[in-house]
C-alpha cells in the first residue's frame, strides 16, 4: 500500500465514521489517524529492514550464546608460538599490531608492519590509516567486535590515548594463557575447538584441552619423493625412519598411509584436513594404479607437471578411501585459495565414486554457496557444509548461504567452525556466526516460516549437534555440563 492510497480510504472510509462529531474533533481525529496511517507502514518497514531490532532476533540471538560451541575448525598454536606475538620494548608479548597481523584483515589490506622493539606510538601513527578503506569489511569487522565486546573499545572511533590502552591492555591479557582459555571457553561459549595444526602436520599433537586433533593431510599426495617434504613434522619419510620402515615402493608408500591414518587416530584426531585448493584444481581424476607407481620414487625435477598431478589424483583417491576405513570425516577446502580451480563442483565425481566416505566442504565453498548447496542435495548421505569463516569474509554471503542451505539441505548437513589463529579472532568469527544465524532464523520466525522452537533447534544444530552427531567420539570429550571450570591449562 503506497500513500496516496492510504490517504484515499482514509478520506473515504475514517471521515464517514465520524460524520456525527464536531469539526474540530474530526480535525483532530483525522489528523491522529493519518499520522497513524502515513507512520506504520514506515514503521513496519523499517522492522523488516533490520531484523536486529526485534525481539524474536534476541531472543533467538540470547538462545544461540548459551549454546556451548563445537568450533570445527581452527589454528590455534601452541601457545608461546602464537603469531601475534611480537619483540615490543617491554619484551616479548602480543600486542595490537600483533592481533591484527595474525587476522585474516591481511588478506585484502597491506597493514603497517610492525617493526621490533618499536615504540607503540610511532607505528599506531602509521597503522591508524589502514583502516579507513576496509571500515564495511567482514574481514575487519570481525575483529572490531571482539575489541568492542572484549575491551569495550569501538575501533571505528578509537582514539589514540584508547589504541595505547588497548595496546598495553592485549600485552598484559598474553602474558599466560588464562586470557585466551578465558576468552575460547568462556566469553565465546566453544565447548571443544578442532584445530588443524598446519606447523607440524604429522606431530599429531594436541597443545589445547579444549582442542580436537585434525590429522592434516595435505601433503601426504606428494610423497612420490623424500626431496618434497622440508620438515620433519611434515614428512611421512621422517615417521617411516622412525618406525624403521623402509619405503621403496608405491605399495610401501600406501601402507605407510595406512599406519599413519592408525597413528593419527590412536592420538586422538577425528578427522582429515586437506588444504590442497591453495596449489593445485580440486579435480582429481581417477588414475590407474601403475600410472602412479612409474611416478613413485623420482624427484619433481625429473617429472612433468602432468605426472606430478596423476601422483596427487591418485594419492587422494587413496586418502578417500582411508577416510572411510578408518572413519575419519574429510575436511576439504573448497572456494576461494586459488579460485581457478577451487569450485566444489570439481569434487563430484570423487565424491559420487565413495558414497562411504563422509566428506565435509569447507567454508561454504565461498563464493560458490549454491553449487555447495547443489552437491549436498544430491549427495546428502555422506556430505556436509561447513560454514566455517564464511561469516568473516562475507557476513551478508553468510546470510544468504545459510538461508539457502536451510532452503534446500536438512538442518543436520550443517557445521560451522571460527578458522582463526587468536583468540580475539576466534571470539569474533564465533560472535559474528552467532550474529548471522541469529538474523536467519529469526527473520524465519517473523516471516511465519518457522516455528521460534525449531529456529531454537536449528540453530543448536549447526552449532554443537551436528558435529555431536557427525563425531560421536566427542561425547567422551565434552566437559561444560560435568563443571564450571575452564580446562586445567597445560602452560
Ligand atoms: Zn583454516
Amino acid at each position: 500500500m503506497n500513500h496516496m492510497m492510504v490517504l484515499r480510504s482514509f478520506s473515504s472510509n475514517e471521515v464517514k465514521a465520524h460524520r456525527g462529531c464536531t469539526r474540530a474533533c474530526q480535525a483532530v481525529a483525522c489528523m491522529v489517524i493519518l499520522a497513524a496511517a502515513c507512520l506504520t507502514p514506515l514503521l513496519l518497514g523499517a522492522q523488516t529492514l533490520d531484523i536486529k531490532q526485534t525481539a524474536t532476533y534476541r531472543r533467538v540471538k540470547a538462545y544461540l550464546n548459551t549454546v556451548p560451541a563445537i568450533d570445527t575448525h581452527d589454528h590455534l598454536w601452541p601457545f608461546d608460538k602464537l603469531p601475534a606475538f611480537v619483540k615490543t620494548e617491554q619484551g616479548r608479548g602480543v600486542n595490537l599490531a600483533g592481533l591484527w597481523r595474525s587476522s585474516y584483515l591481511k588478506r585484502i589490506k597491506t597493514l603497517t608492519p610492525w617493526k621490533d622493539g618499536q615504540k607503540f606510538d610511532a607505528w599506531w601513527t602509521q597503522a591508524k590509516h589502514d583502516f579507513q578503506d576496509v571500515r564495511a569489511a567482514s574481514l575487519y569487522r570481525y575483529q572490531a567486535v571482539a575489541f568492542q565486546d572484549l575491551y569495550g573499545i569501538d575501533f571505528d572511533r578509537i582514539t589514540d590515548a584508547q589504541a595505547r590502552e588497548l595496546n598495553s591492555r592485549i600485552y598484559h591479557n598474553y602474558r599466560n594463557s588464562d586470557w585466551l582459555y578465558d576468552v575460547i571457553t568462556q566469553k565465546a561459549n566453544i565447548e571443544l575447538m578442532f584445530n588443524d595444526p598446519y606447523w607440524a602436520r604429522l606431530d599429531f599433537r594436541t597443545d589445547y584441552p579444549f582442542g580436537v586433533l585434525v590429522f592434516n593431510v595435505t601433503l601426504l599426495s606428494r610423497g612420490f619423493h623424500p626431496s618434497e617434504f622440508k620438515e620433519p613434522t611434515d614428512d611421512p619419510y621422517y615417521f617411516a625412519r622412525e618406525k624403521n620402515l623402509k619405503i621403496a615402493s608405491l605399495d610401501d608408500y600406501l601402507n605407510l598411509l595406512d599406519l599413519l591414518f592408525q597413528e593419527a587416530k590412536k592420538k586422538g584426531a577425528v578427522c582429515l584436513k586437506t588444504t590442497a585448493a591453495y596449489s593445485r584444481s580440486l579435480l582429481f581424476e581417477s588414475v590407474p594404479k601403475d600410472r602412479a607407481a612409474r611416478v613413485f620414487g623420482r624427484a619433481r625435477s625429473e617429472l612433468t607437471e602432468a605426472e606430478v598431478k596423476e601422483f596427487e589424483d591418485y594419492i587422494m583417491w587413496q586418502l578417500v578411501v582411508l577416510s572411510a576405513k578408518h572413519d575419519l570425516p574429510f575436511q576439504i577446502h573448497t572456494g576461494d585459495a586459488r579460485i581457478q580451480g577451487s569450485n566444489p563442483m570439481l569434487l563430484v565425481d570423487l565424491i559420487e565414486a565413495h558414497p562411504q566416505t563422509k566428506f565435509i566442504l569447507f567454508h561454504g565453498g565461498y563464493p560458490w554457496v549454491s553449487e555447495t548447496a547443489a552437491i549436498v542435495m544430491k549427495h546428502g548421505s555422506h556430505v556436509w557444509i561447513d560454514s566455517c569463516w564464511l561469516p568473516t569474509v562475507s557476513y551478508s554471503m553468510a546470510k544468504r548461504a545459510f538461508h539457502e542451505w536451510l532452503d534446500v539441505a536438512p538442518s543436520d548437513r550443517i557445521l560451522w567452525g571460527a578458522d582463526e589463529h587468536q583468540a580475539e579472532g576466534i571470539y569474533g568469527a564465533t560472535e559474528m556466526t552467532r550474529r548471522c544465524l541469529a538474523e536467519v532464523l529469526a527473520e524465519r520466525v517473523d516471516g511465519g516460516d518457522l516455528t521460534e522452537e525449531h529456529a531454537q533447534r536449528i540453530g543448536k544444530q549447526i552449532l554443537r549437534d551436528n558435529a555431536l552427531a557427525l563425531f560421536p567420539q566427542l561425547q567422551n570429550r565434552l566437559w561444560k555440563d560435568k563443571s564450571k571450570l575452564t580446562p586445567e591449562p597445560k602452560q
